[in-house]
């Protein structure tokens, strides 16, 4: 692997630091707040405008072709930039690749470009009261109907579904199918007649988390993605993008060592100081780690199971980033809203994209050959 850049990733660099220090806004209200869901979405209009949107997705819809390389580039000027966070990351990151991969030329045209402007924001509605770590277990079920399918059944957890548009889900199609099979990815309105979205409010108290019930919504044929029963491969490609590579860039880790750095040079705590450079060099790593991907994929290979590393790695280093600067700020961090929010964050790393006793178990079986773990 080589670390030098070019002088067209240099460039590339430049126009995006150029761009985001002369528009990033001074600062958002929360996402996961009607109001700031509003600002957010209405910052990501101004990214799309200028084409910072999706910058590696095709010209057509809104990108601008940029290889993963330069997609890690932007991503660090965005975080160094101390930009907010992307209200559209679940569609952008996570349907989106599995459209490129699944979707049908009609669905890329009709649903990419909305999402490149912020116009459709998606919330990812796959866990269920009894299905989480346990995926398979869903009981959320949807039938034929004349021209499409009626969904009925109860989603939890879902980020953003509170205040966002449309959602992506697995139903279970074939009710006599066991775990696996017999499931189908749909795309569905979260404002269609039928839909219940009740927000959960978190730690923090904001309301920008929910659970969504549907009792016989109305889905047409062409808002299934790839083929009816298949859904389990479908989702299985996205959720590699959400451990691995696109939801996590290392830009938003190496933004918060360097604020990390800062706080030790105000209060140059000796008792810390190791901590702090552990931290960093966490940080670093992720960034190299990532890069390794980014050439393994450019070669040809595929994220697989060694997604899993990644999400403990990045989940783990985001804890240990905010819990040093909490224990660095000592009492002050009780009036500290951004380490003590970033860190509240933190927390649900371990949670979401699949929790990390759960990739501990993949590391093992199919990255190590150990003996599988009894089911
Ligand atoms: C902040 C946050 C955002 C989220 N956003 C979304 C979203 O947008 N959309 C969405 O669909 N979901 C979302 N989730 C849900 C998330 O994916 C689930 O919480 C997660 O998959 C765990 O499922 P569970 O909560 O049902 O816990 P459970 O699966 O009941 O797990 C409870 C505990 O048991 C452990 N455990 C379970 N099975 C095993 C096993 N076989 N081996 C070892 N340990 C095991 C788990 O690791 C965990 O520690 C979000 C969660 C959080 C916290």
């Amino acid at each position: 692997m080589d670390l030098t850049l070019d002088a067209e990733a240099r460039a590339f660099r430049a126009e995006a630091t150029e761009w985001l220090t002369e528009h990033t806004p001074a600062r958002l209200p929360s996402l996961d707040t009607a109001e700031g869901f509003a600002a957010h979405r209405e910052w990501e209009h101004s990214l799309a405008q200028a084409r910072w949107s999706v910058v590696s997705w095709p010209r057509e819809f809104g990108g601008r072709e940029a290889n993963l390389l330069h997609w890690l580039l932007f991503e660090e000027a965005y975080y160094a930039a101390g930009a907010p966070a992307r209200v559209s990351q679940n569609g952008i990151f996570l349907l989106a690749p599995t459209l490129f991969t699944h979707g049908t030329d009609e669905q890329r045209e009709r649903l990419l470009p909305p999402m490149a402007r912020a116009e459709q924001i998606w919330a990812q509605a796959w866990s269920e009261p009894e299905a989480g770590s346990d995926l398979a277990a869903i009981r959320s079920r949807a039938r034929q109907t004349s021209g499409g399918w009626l969904l009925s059944g109860q989603k939890t957890w879902s980020s953003r579904a509170a205040f966002a548009d449309r959602a992506f889900g697995l139903f279970r199609t074939d009710p006599d199918a066991q775990r696996h099979r017999g499931l189908t990815y749909f795309l569905f309105d979260l404002r269609a007649p039928g839909v219940t979205v009740r927000p959960i409010a978190q730690l923090d108290g904001e309301p920008g988390f929910a659970e969504v019930f549907l009792d016989e919504v109305f889905v047409p044929d062409a808002d299934v993605l790839g083929q009816p029963g298949d859904g389990w491969r479908v989702a299985m490609s996205t959720s590699a993008n959400e451990r691995g590579l696109s939801l996590r860039s290392p830009g938003r880790f190496q933004a918060t060592a360097r604020k990390l750095v800062n706080l030790w040079q105000q209060n140059k705590n000796p008792v810390h100081r190791d901590r702090v450079v552990d931290a960093w060099i966490g940080a670093q790593s992720y960034r190299l780690h990532t890069l390794a991907t980014v050439t393994r994929l450019s070669e040809g290979g595929e994220l697989g199971a060694e997604s899993s590393v990644g999400k403990l790695f990045w989940s783990e280093l985001d804890l240990s980033l905010h819990e040093t600067a909490l224990d660095l700020l000592g009492a002050e961090a009780e009036l500290d809203s951004d380490w003590l929010r970033g860190w509240l964050f933190a927390l649900a790393g371990p949670i979401y994209a699949g929790t990390n006793e759960i990739q501990r178990t993949v590391v093992a079986e199919r990255l190590l050959g150990l003996p599988r773990s009894p089911r």
